[in-house]
């Protein structure tokens, strides 16, 4: 059975798929963008590289995943606790 675990990583790495590693900032982020990064992870145990069926699948995994994903790529740097106290979009 697999498991998911909440680690710290390197702070541009969100999560690692071996064991699917969730990068413990994500906690600041909406619940949306966690939602898309454990999918992302997820489907990198069918598909290992970026590739279009990866995309693909995770597509039927999280269909609204595009709004996420430019969210973390918007504010990847600025999770932190004191991403608490900034307005969020
Ligand atoms: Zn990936």
């Amino acid at each position: 059975m697999s498991k998911l675990t909440l680690a710290e990583l390197e702070r541009h790495l969100w999560g690692a798929a071996d064991n699917i590693l969730i990068n413990w900032h994500l906690i600041f982020a909406p619940k949306k963008v966690l939602e898309y990064v454990v999918a992302h992870e997820f489907a990198h145990l069918r598909h290992r590289s970026h590739e279009p069926e990866f995309w693909n699948f995770l597509t039927s995994l999280a269909p609204g995943y595009a709004a996420a994903k430019a969210w973390l790529d918007r504010h990847q740097s600025d999770l932190s606790a004191e991403f608490l106290e900034c307005d969020r979009d």
